[in-house]
């Protein structure tokens, strides 16, 4: 295993452990009053605490709580739940969805999601 250093070739295999907006939106994070500084700090995960790795951290983004920027990461496995939890939520609150949701890009991508994830690819 080797780190790449042409950005481009290796971007199709190795891409960043961060999931894009309209896939975090649809994930549920824990109450930012409900957590521990290293929680917030995306030190350890947002869901249980347990120690984070490079390899094992998901960046969830950095959303903005009661005017407090924070830095939530999750381990594989408890955004593995996260995400197999939007698929079933996200329909109920999505205009898209009640519309045609074989037309929702959002529903996609999160079914994609949890597929790749349960297959290892993350
Ligand atoms: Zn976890
Ligand atoms: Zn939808």
């Amino acid at each position: 295993m080797t780190h790449a250093t042409a950005r481009g070739a290796a971007a199709a295999e190795q891409a960043p452990l961060i999931l894009p907006p309209h896939i975090l939106a649809a994930l549920t994070l824990p109450a930012l009053d409900a957590l521990t500084p290293d929680q917030a700090a995306g030190r350890v995960c947002v869901w249980e605490g347990e120690p984070l790795t490079l390899a094992s951290s998901i960046g969830l983004g950095e959303p903005v709580t009661h005017g407090d920027r924070w830095f939530p990461q999750g381990c594989h496995r408890c955004v593995q739940l996260a995400v197999l939890a939007a698929v079933k939520t996200h329909p109920a609150g999505c205009r898209q969805c009640a519309a045609d949701e074989t037309q929702c890009g959002t529903r996609r991508d999160l079914h994609a999601l949890a597929l790749e994830m349960r297959r290892g690819a993350w």
